[in-house]
């Protein structure tokens, strides 16, 4: 059984104090239930990573939001995958819509972004997904399929392995709007499916396939219903500890 992952992505928010109150709170009401094939990941701020990392264990981990291409050198302000490695961080959230909007990252980079995590054994949540004018022109599923293809397939089968996909619709995110299941189904099956056309379908059913884009407690019980999705990665919602357990527990 493939593996149920509910990421939090905190992006650049919460103060040194407030952070260890979330992570704590968040443990304290789950930590009993996060069991069998169902994972859970706080991706925060690199700063708090390592005093975050006393409040986890078992299947609840905190992860980073991103990495440098390149191992070292100078690259003011950066962080590496290397850096990560040396504090056993497990999962890195690369090619997040943010990031490719603000930060001009494009496929090309976000292949050599993989490439340095998967070496230093972080594993990607790939992040993936159209703007709403590429969902009104219809071509979507065909982006969405291209930018797996230019960031990941040049990778070995049991690389690919190591990877999660979030497929999050820019439209959604941050916005209020959700993709109804059917439109999250539809797209993480056209993911699915592209996968089996090029490693097979064992690998393709072991891959892990996110939603993100405005999940709450509201709607994270249909959202995980849907047989090709497999959690979620949550914005807004995971900074408040009740609305994110809600969510957590959602996955049954
Ligand atoms: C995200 O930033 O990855 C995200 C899905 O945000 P939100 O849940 O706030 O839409």
């Amino acid at each position: 059984m493939r593996k149920q992952i509910v990421a939090g992505n905190w992006k650049m928010n919460k103060t040194a104090e407030e952070a260890v109150a979330l992570t704590s709170e968040i443990v304290n009401m789950v930590a009993d239930e996060v069991t069998g094939s169902v994972e859970v990941v706080l991706c925060v701020p690199f700063i708090y990573l390592p005093a975050l990392q006393r409040y986890v264990g078992g299947r609840i981990s905190v992860g980073a939001q991103n990495c440098h291409q390149k191992a070292s050198g100078a690259y003011t302000g950066e962080i590496s995958a290397p850096m990560l490695k040396s504090l056993s961080v497990p999962y890195v959230i690369l090619g997040h819509s943010e990031r490719r909007q603000y930060f001009g990252e494009t496929d090309a980079l976000l292949a050599e972004k993989v490439d340095i995590a998967l070496a230093n054994g972080l594993k990607p949540i790939f992040c993936c997904g159209e703007s709403l004018e590429q969902r009104q022109n219809e071509d979507y599923l065909a982006i969405i399929r291209d930018q797996v293809t230019n960031s990941l397939f040049h990778l070995p089968a049991e690389q690919f392995g190591q990877v999660v996909i979030a497929y999050e619709p820019i439209w959604a995110i941050g916005t209020g709007l959700t993709a109804s299941a059917d439109q999250a189904q539809e797209v993480h099956a056209a993911i699915r499916s592209h996968i089996a056309s090029k490693y097979g379908a064992e690998v393709a059913d072991n891959t892990t396939i996110q939603y993100g884009g405005s999940v709450n407690a509201a709607n994270a019980a249909e959202l995980f219903a849907c047989p090709d999705v497999d959690g979620g990665l949550v914005g807004g919602a995971s900074l408040k500890s009740r609305d994110f357990v809600d969510i957590i527990k959602a996955i049954r």
